[in-house]
């Protein structure tokens, strides 16, 4: 287990600097934020040290400069929108590290917040500089990951920080959002009340194969759907006329499903359409039927009934991917109808746990958020931490003490 921020002292936070890393990687138009989530949910680890009366170093990245200082990526508009959001202020200093960084750190107040620019702004983070985490380091003797969503990489701000203040004898945590995150999708499954159903969707299998691997000897159950089916359809010999597949990974599949057994479950029926468009004509096949363009858009309603009822049944459920093109009306109703399950099974006391930035997206289009157990902010890292990797901007942090 890892040290956590809530496991912390209190009375030892007043007066000292904490490095904070955060995920404030909002989604941009124009220099306007268009999606405040990510910045609401590293908010409760801010108040916790505002309150406390830390002095408040932030770091974060923001979209991808590539190691430059590319102007559209500043952090500005951040800062201004996460003061209004903490009713507090955040000052901004518009370089990630050097003299001038330094000097308003060293200048903070009991409870004061500053925001760095873009850690991406140099080529040290993505490469992992020893001597980058150094330099922020030295700014403070605790270091709060909060970053979930960045802690697949071993970055500069993330693993490396981590590394480079436990060496100078400080602490890594994580923060209030990296351990809930970890509670639910790690601690979780590791003991999973039963029936345990994970429902696994989206466009691609080849990124979430290791994700099956490693789901399926703990689930009871496991659903496909999305343009992933359409690969496990193909390799059971059906026609899958001009859908969405992986020819390189029906091979794979067909293994997959061996070794699975009854365990895995497939759609027995699908909604199909010459084109993929919001006024396309769709049509329910069963999948014996689907002919030359025709395209499988979505999981049709004999399969949602079975799918609905497994999810009604469940006590742990994990999902990630959607079951069509949820995006377009004709196309949505096997995502609603599973995310609706999903959250009333929720509502009778199942852990219902959904990762995945298409899927969380999903989940907003059917109101059913606020009735999931918990909704992941990381896409990547939420899907390697279900395949059973070790993330590193997790491994990095101080062990806790027993
Ligand atoms: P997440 O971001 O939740 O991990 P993915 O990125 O893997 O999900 O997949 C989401 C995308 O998959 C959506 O944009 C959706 O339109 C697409 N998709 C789902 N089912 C199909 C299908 N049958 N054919 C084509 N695209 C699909
Ligand atoms: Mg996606």
């Amino acid at each position: 287990m890892k040290t956590t921020l809530e496991a912390l002292d209190r009375a030892t936070l007043r007066g000292r600097t904490v490095l904070v890393r955060a995920d404030l990687n909002a989604p941009m138009d124009d220099g306007r934020i268009t999606d405040d989530q990510r910045l609401e949910a590293s908010i409760p680890t801010l108040r916790l040290l505002i309150d406390s009366g830390a002095r408040v170093v932030l770091l974060s990245h923001l979209g991808r400069p590539k190691g430059e200082a590319v102007p559209e990526f500043t952090l500005e508009p951040v800062s201004r929108r996460l003061a209004e959001l903490l009713g507090h202020p955040v000052a901004f200093v518009s370089e990630p590290v050097g003299d001038e960084a330094a000097s308003r750190v060293s200048a903070l107040q009991d409870g004061e917040v500053v925001l760095l620019q873009n850690t991406r702004y140099l080529p040290g983070e993505t490469a992992n500089a020893p001597e980058l985490s150094a330099s922020w380091a030295a700014m403070g003797d605790l270091f709060v990951n909060d970053a979930f969503g960045a802690a697949h990489r071993a970055h500069a701000s993330t693993a490396g920080l981590a590394g480079a203040v436990r060496a100078r004898g400080g602490q890594a945590v994580a923060g209030l959002l990296m351990a809930r995150e970890l509670r639910f999708l790690q601690d979780a499954l590791e003991t999973p009340e039963r029936p345990f159903v994970a429902i696994l969707g989206g466009a691609k299998i080849s990124g979430k194969i290791d994700v099956i691997s490693a789901l399926l000897p703990r689930v009871d159950q496991l659903l496909i759907g999305g343009a992933m089916a359409n690969t496990f359809l193909k390799a059971l010999g059906h026609d899958t006329g001009d859908s969405l597949v992986e020819d390189d990974r029906v091979a794979m599949a067909g293994e997959l499903m061996d070794a699975a057994g009854d365990k895995l479950v497939l759609p027995t029926d699908c909604v199909v359409s010459d084109r993929i468009a919001p006024d396309a004509v769709t049509r329910v096949a069963s999948l014996a039927d689907v002919t030359a363009g025709e395209m499988i858009a979505d999981i049709g309603p004999e399969s949602i009934a079975r799918y609905t009822g497994f999810v009604s049944g469940a006590r742990t459920i994990v999902w990630n991917g959607p079951m069509g093109v949820f995006e377009m009306p004709p196309f949505a109703a096997g995502t609603m109808a599973v995310a609706e399950a999903v959250a009333e099974a929720c509502g009778r006391g199942a852990l219902g746990v959904l990762g995945g930035g298409d899927s969380a997206a999903a989940a907003e289009q059917a109101g059913v958020v606020d009735r999931l157990t918990h909704v992941s902010t990381g896409g990547g890292a939420s899907l390697e931490l279900l395949a059973g990797s070790v993330l590193p901007g997790v491994d990095s942090l101080s062990d806790q003490e027993v």
